[in-house]
């Protein structure tokens, strides 16, 4: 009994400092990742219902080691997060956009607009809207052509810094999404009190797009929502015709998903952008 004792006490032992090993392991590894540039962005076009024109690109992060296959942002950034490593990453992130972007719109005759996805972690910095700043000026970015994204999680984290800072970023003229709308559990009062021009639909409520009209309940609510606040919508995960057909009849502007493209690197976008309309 007493060896079992022993041996439990040491399985256990071993199991919690392997994860503690993995976890360091994986900080290093961000840190020598955010030194070496090992992030590159992907773009995934967001499309004009209405025309098929595209407006936007969403600029996507994933991490390519040296060796090996490249890890998807769902593999690393919540670590990034708890390490506050994401406010390095975020501004690479942020500058690599922006640059991308105005090099686009130095050689496209139609605007496209970048889209950011913002951290909640990255509101904490209250130097957040200075850098935007900042990096608008130096890549020559019109703010107009920025659009950030945030979760409804980010505007309830903090919300005072939040607002302030998200008032900052919109009086720049750079737009505001709340992203994967529907699937938090933020109060309407709360919404209003923030400055967004944008609400993107979660792509789970998207693939409730059936022709079930029980499942079509909750998408034609938020996209109703939408248009009584003034916000444009954006449905995420678009993979069929039918879905945006759907959303077309429902009064949504914008669609985002494999339907018209999966997230691809900025040579693969490029030709894409040049022929302005998809489908
Ligand atoms: P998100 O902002 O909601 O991004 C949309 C995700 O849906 C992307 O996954 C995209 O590849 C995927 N997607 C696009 N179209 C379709 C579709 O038709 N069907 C399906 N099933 N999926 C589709 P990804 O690129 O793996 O990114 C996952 C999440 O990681 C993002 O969700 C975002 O929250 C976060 N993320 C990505 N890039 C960044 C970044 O630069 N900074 C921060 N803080 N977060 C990021
Ligand atoms: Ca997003
Ligand atoms: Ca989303
Ligand atoms: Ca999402």
């Amino acid at each position: 009994a007493k060896e079992l004792g022993r041996g439990r006490y040491q399985i256990f032992d071993y199991t919690m400092s392997a994860l503690n090993v993995d976890r360091m392991a994986l900080t290093g590894k961000l840190k020598q990742a955010i030194t070496q540039n090992e992030f590159v962005l992907h773009f995934q076009p967001i499309v004009e219902i209405e025309s098929h024109s595209i407006a936007a690109v969403e600029a996507l992060i994933r991490w390519q080691p040296s060796e090996g296959e490249m890890i998807y942002p769902g593999n690393f950034i919540e670590h990034a997060e708890e390490t506050g490593l994401i406010h390095e990453i975020g501004n690479q992130v942020l500058l690599s956009a922006c640059e991308q972007g105005a090099q686009w719109n130095r050689q496209l005759t139609h605007p496209v607009t970048i889209a950011v996805n913002l951290s909640a972690i990255q509101f904490e910095n209250p130097e957040l809207a200075d850098y935007i700043r900042d990096v608008l000026d130096t890549t020559g970015l019109p703010p107009e052509l920025l659009n950030v994204e945030i979760t409804e999680t980010t505007v309830m984290k903090h919300p005072e810094q939040t607002e302030k800072l998200l008032r900052e970023i919109s009086d720049m003229g750079v737009g505001i999404s709340i992203d994967d709308f529907g699937a938090g559990y933020s109060s309407l009062s709360y919404l209003m009190r923030f400055t967004a021009n944008k609400l993107k639909i979660d792509k789970a409520f998207t693939q409730q797009l059936t022709d079930r009209r029980s499942d079509q309940i909750i998408p034609t609510a938020i996209i109703n929502l939408g248009r009584s606040l003034n916000l444009q919508t954006v449905a995420e995960g678009v993979e069929t015709r039918f879905q945006l057909d759907m959303l077309y009849d429902k009064g949504c502007d914008y669609a985002q998903g494999y339907l018209f493209s999966k997230p691809v690197d900025a040579e693969t976008i490029w030709p894409m952008l040049q022929a302005h309309t998809l489908l």
